[in-house]
């Protein structure tokens, strides 16, 4: 049996999706457009309560269940329904192979593209009813801003633990790894004094932080780890020693054992700054206190090549005449918090580029490759 997918439905499904606004944490109009178009298909929905937890308008994360001819584990497939500013209004227009907005808002194919190929593929399979087995399509809130609805799914109506995640941009890219990243916060008090009269009797914040900085290593560390400092914050006069000093950064690593060496290398140099500035002032000892956080933004996405879904994604884009790579990304999606829990997801691209910008576009080719692709690894898996 040849199942295909009806490209121009494909794209008019899109083309529908990106004029419905759902910024990050307004996707309550899309959510019940979603609804409606699952319900219409034929799936069972259920609704989480992540909405709530995370400030949406929104409900929670949709996780619709199809039934296939064959019985077995779920095949999942995952998008999320939010996009990311300016997303209000758009008007999208097809010209040349592509789709792009109207110049002044970002299209909203991250990740409507990927929205609108797993609507398709649930129609595909009901209506031609080929020799498939089950299918969990997740449709997440807020990936955009920290993945907020994928932390907060309920896992439990998750029934399968191979999936593809369409959330990337070039057809050609398939992530199998990405990044564990941990916020790095330093708080760094000194002593004020007079910096006209007294500047001795004070200690600058200012100072130990280049103190320690000068001894750290930052940027890209390995092959696998980088590190950077984002934000500062300190000082409001220049007449005073300044007493107070915050930095903000981040460090990444596809592994967690060169993150915490990493982490481990910064405190080292902070605390060895301290001690530096440590000094006796007026018969009394005073010293810089530095307090510091390191809390997990998320953990790492790691599917080996050997995972179902990368063996049958590869083999798909074969036969589709796509040269997909595996690899590696530097940031960080839905699918580095669903492995956490156990799910191995690639994310495949969905032809749209420049994301987040409002030169943002959707490759035509690409997106129906994408959606062919995405079926027939939807087709073979369990078999
Ligand atoms: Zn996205």
């Amino acid at each position: 049996m040849n199942v295909k997918i009806n490209e121009k439905r494909l794209l008019d499904t899109f083309l529908k999706l990106v004029t419905i606004d759902s910024e990050s944490y307004h996707e309550g109009t899309v959510h019940k457009h979603l609804l409606a178009e699952l319900k219409k298909i034929g799936c069972a929905v259920f609704v989480d309560k992540a909405g709530k937890k995370i400030g949406s308008d929104a409900p929670g994360n949709i996780i619709a269940s199809l039934k296939g001819t064959r019985t077995g584990k779920p095949f999942l497939l995952s998008v999320h329904m939010d996009t990311v500013k300016p997303g209000k209004g758009i008007k999208p227009q097809v010209k040349g192979g592509r789709v792009t907005s109207g110049g002044t808002t970002i299209l909203g194919a991250d990740d409507k593209a990927g929205v609108a190929v797993v609507l398709e593929i649930l129609r595909t399979l009901k209506e031609q009813k080929p020799d498939c087995g089950p299918v969990q399509a997740l449709f997440t809130l807020n990936e955009e801003n920290g993945m907020g609805g994928a932390k907060n799914m309920d896992y439990s109506k998750v029934k399968g633990c191979d999936g593809l995640i369409l959330d990337n941009e070039s057809v050609s890219e398939l992530l199998i790894q990405g990044p564990e990243v941990c916020d790095f916060k330093v708080t760094i008090q000194g002593v004020a004094a007079h910096a006209g009269v007294c500047p001795e009797k004070g200690i600058s914040a200012l100072e130990v932080a280049a103190k320690a900085l000068s001894m750290m290593k930052l940027g890209r560390i390995d092959k696998d780890t980088v590190c950077n400092f984002g934000v500062v914050n300190g000082g409001e006069v220049t007449n005073v020693v300044m007493p107070l000093l915050t930095l903000k950064g981040e460090v990444r690593s596809l592994y967690s054992q060169k993150l915490q060496k990493q982490i481990k290398h910064m405190k080292d140099c902070f605390a060895k700054a301290a001690k530096a500035f440590t000094k006796r002032v007026d018969g009394k000892t005073i010293k810089p206190v530095i307090t510091i956080e390191t809390p997990q933004r998320y953990g790492a996405l790691s599917v080996p090549k050997t995972a179902p879904a990368v063996k049958l994604v590869l083999a798909a884009a074969k036969k589709h005449g796509v040269k997909l790579i595996a690899g590696a990304s530097g940031g960080g999606c839905d699918a580095n918090v669903m492995c956490q829990h156990g799910l191995l997801m690639p994310n495949l691209g969905v032809g749209c580029q420049k994301c987040h910008t409002t030169q943002e576009y959707l490759d035509l080719k690409e997106f129906y490759q994408a959606a062919a692709i995405t079926l027939d690894t939807v087709l073979a898996y369990g078999k």
